[in-house]
């Protein structure tokens, strides 16, 4: 089994997801008392905030290549960085180390065509949802993307950013993101992708009526595939 090396913290309340859920899939193929062999880096969230809010997303590539290749040091033999926002960043990480990255959007993308889903709403933050690093990344799977317009963007980049990353879940917010999924399945959309790591402690598989990609779960999942292959 790899060593894999997880760069979180963005926010907490999602990577403790992505490690349990790497530890159980892992006892579900090993079995006995096998669990995950992991390096964590875990940063303060309020830091990684600051650098996205002034959009220092040079400084914010600089830090996260540079811990990536101390994972990669240190023993890790696949990164898994634990957002989708960061991703933004992922050629910088990739540059910086030797050993396999894993894409979130990849992840998601081989989900959505598995369960032949061709046209798909994408959530997250606004940075995830405006700018092309993702979106992009999944149509090139042959995939069609739509995001929600305005004044919805909004609301479900706040609801991340006020609540969710705070370890706040408010069921109000939850019926305002299931409206806005409905929304996303009046345009035509298909199935759903949580395209942040927060957004499945808000919206569950149970609570939809299409198809739903949460990317904290098929990320982890893809990490254990990697390290077992
Ligand atoms: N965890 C979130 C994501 O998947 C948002 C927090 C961040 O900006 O990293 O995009």
């Amino acid at each position: 089994m790899k060593v894999i090396g997880l760069l979180g913290g963005m926010s907490w309340e999602s990577s403790i997801e992505y490690e349990r859920i790497i530890n159980e899939c892992v006892r579900a193929r090993l079995g006995g008392t096998h669990s995950a062999d992991l390096i964590i880096r875990s940063y303060d969230f309020a830091r990684i905030e600051a650098l996205q809010a002034s959009g220092n997303w040079d400084a914010a590539g600089d830090l996260l290549a540079t811990d990536a290749k101390m994972l990669q040091d240190a023993g890790a033999e696949i990164i898994v960085l634990c957002t989708n926002t960061m991703h933004l960043l992922a050629d910088r990480i990739e540059a910086a180390i030797d050993v396999e990255f894993l894409h979130v959007a990849d992840a998601a993308a081989r989900a959505v065509q598995a369960a032949g889903v061709q046209r798909v709403a994408l959530l997250g933050t606004r940075y995830t949802m405006e700018h092309d690093f993702y979106r992009g990344r999944v149509e090139r799977h042959g995939l069609d993307v739509i995001v929600p317009d305005e004044p919805d963007r909004t609301t479900v980049h706040d609801v991340i950013y006020d609540e969710l990353v705070r370890g706040v879940v408010d069921p109000y917010s939850k019926r305002r993101y299931l409206d806005i999924i409905d929304t996303q399945i009046g345009r035509g959309a298909e199935g759903v992708i949580a395209g942040c790591t927060e957004i499945e402690l808000l919206v569950g598989p149970d609570d939809m009526t299409v198809p739903y990609f949460p990317t904290t779960r098929l990320h982890a999942e893809a990490a254990v595939e990697a390290a077992l292959r």
